[in-house]
């Protein structure tokens, strides 16, 4: 065992000087004078990483809900089936399992993970049941698993926490708060809580957590769960907005106040009261043989005043600057999923796309980046063959696509007889760039991820305190 990883060690250690040695050529064959001279100064501000060193950087991206259908949905349609889509780039690539834990049964496997379970995986390295917010399986009382953000913070990163969903959703909870129902999201949402009530000693709803937490950059939707009112400790009757206030965030509710927002500060960017608004619309699937076939419509972004995934990605990069953790997450995949809608379900994954090149180009130059693209769970979409006159019924909702390849592509979505699909069990990509990035290689588990992510900003996770019932020994 620490043969194997003495081995793995070196070889990674050697492909990290090769790469640093092409960064080098590349830089110095495409940039500017003036940039070369950005870069330096910039790495002279911030002690600037010698080679071969862990990276500074983490950027964790999130489709929720994307599998390999969803991708594969994305590409056919948007850039073709021989095409490319920004995360198929990253040159590290794996698979992880996703399954949870029971609430009744904690040591029982449960198959099919919601978001909240998955993201505690890879934010806490323990496995947990389904709606659970980085809290263990079967668990009443109400100490906290740490998790990547915590403990990055405590490493001295800065931290951001960036989603198309509401802030309060599942996958951006994990991060910076613990509770065991992902319903708590703001004070008056507390009924599934009681214990986690501030009125009641403890650490309140997820949107006064994520606020208590001062992570350095929150953006996305859900500004109605933090203009509800504290119930209990020293803001009891302030909005979760006014805590926020108080503890040192500016807040800002739309694109062009996102630009503008001062550096240095906190910063809490809430811009719709409930989850941001789909790039795309279209027709929903339907019975056989199906809507269409159609071809998308893209809404106009600049209509609604919301910056897109990529804006709110882009502007937490430039805040956050060096050293941090970010997560960024695509939220509306699986929610359009669940819908059984293609063509929002696309347009969510092609905005989520556009969100890694951000990332990408962010890790040109600063190559001391890990960047890290998954997704939580697998879902309902499936491609399967065009519908043709004679064809006998066939079960579920069906919609065919013109795609970008001028070929028509049919999505069915088949886990429900209703409208609300479900998500699925299989296990998803995960894929990675820069020094570590080949610790995502082969298949691995989301709470290896966990692990990954510490020692790739130096966290030593041995010392952290653990639930060994509700750990999976890591296989790295
Ligand atoms: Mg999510
Ligand atoms: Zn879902």
């Amino acid at each position: 065992m620490t043969g194997f990883s003495v081995r793995r060690g070196r070889r990674a250690g050697e492909g990290r000087q090769r790469l640093h040695g092409i960064a080098v050529v590349v830089a110095v064959a495409t940039l500017s004078c003036a940039t070369v001279l950005a870069m330096n100064r910039q790495a002279a501000r911030t002690g600037g990483p010698p080679p071969g060193e862990r990276p500074r950087n983490v950027v964790l991206l999130i489709g929720d809900g994307m599998g390999d259908s969803e991708i594969t949905i994305a590409r056919n349609y948007s850039v073709g089936a021989a095409g490319r889509l920004a995360m198929d780039s990253l040159p590290m690539t794996g698979a992880y399992t996703t399954y949870a834990l029971q609430e009744a049964a904690p040591d029982k496997i449960e198959y099919v993970t919601d978001s909240a379970a998955s993201g505690t995986g890879w934010a806490t390295g323990h496995k947990t049941s389904n709606g659970r917010i980085a809290t263990s399986a079967g668990s009443t009382d109400v100490a906290p698993l740490a998790t990547i953000l915590e403990l990055a913070q405590r490493a001295g990163y800065r931290t951001g926490d960036v989603t198309t969903a509401e802030l309060t959703d599942a996958t951006p909870a994990v991060l910076a708060s613990h509770v065991n129902s992902r319903t708590c999201q703001g004070p008056a949402d507390m009924a599934s809580c009681d214990a986690y009530r501030k009125e009641h000693g403890g650490p309140g709803s997820i949107a006064e957590q994520q606020i208590d937490h001062h992570v350095d950059v929150l953006l996305g939707g859900g500004r109605s769960r933090f203009a509800q009112r504290i119930t209990g400790g020293p803001h009891t009757g302030l909005m979760v907005l006014d805590s926020a206030r108080q503890q040192g965030y500016a807040i800002v509710s739309n694109a062009a106040a996102l630009k503008q927002s001062p550096p240095g500060r906190r910063l809490l960017g809430l811009f719709n009261d409930g989850n941001m608004t789909l790039e795309w619309g279209g027709a929903a699937a339907a019975a056989f043989p199906g809507s269409g076939p159609q071809s998308c419509v893209e809404h106009r972004r600049e209509l609604t005043g919301e910056p897109s995934l990529a804006e709110m990605t882009a502007r937490a990069l430039d805040l956050l600057g060096a050293r941090f953790f970010l997560q960024v997450e695509g939220a509306s995949i699986d929610k359009q999923d669940h819908e059984a809608s293609p063509c929002q379900q696309i347009g969510e994954t092609v905005a989520f796309d556009r969100a890694v090149k951000v990332a990408l180009d962010f890790a040109r130059t600063h190559p001391e980046t890990l960047v890290i693209v998954t997704a939580d769970h697998a879902h309902t979409s499936q491609i399967v063959p065009v519908p043709q006159p004679g064809d006998k019924v066939r079960p579920g909702l069906f919609s065919t696509l013109l795609t970008k390849d001028g070929s028509l592509m049919t999505i069915n979505y088949a886990t429900r007889a209703g409208e609300i699909q479900d998500h699925t069990g299989a296990q998803v990509r995960i894929a990675a760039q820069g020094p570590m990035a080949e610790r995502v290689l082969g298949v691995t588990d989301q709470t290896d991820l966990f692990r990954t992510m510490a020692a790739a900003m130096g966290i030593d996770v041995k010392s952290q305190s653990s639930n060994p019932k509700a750990q999976i020994p890591s296989s790295r």
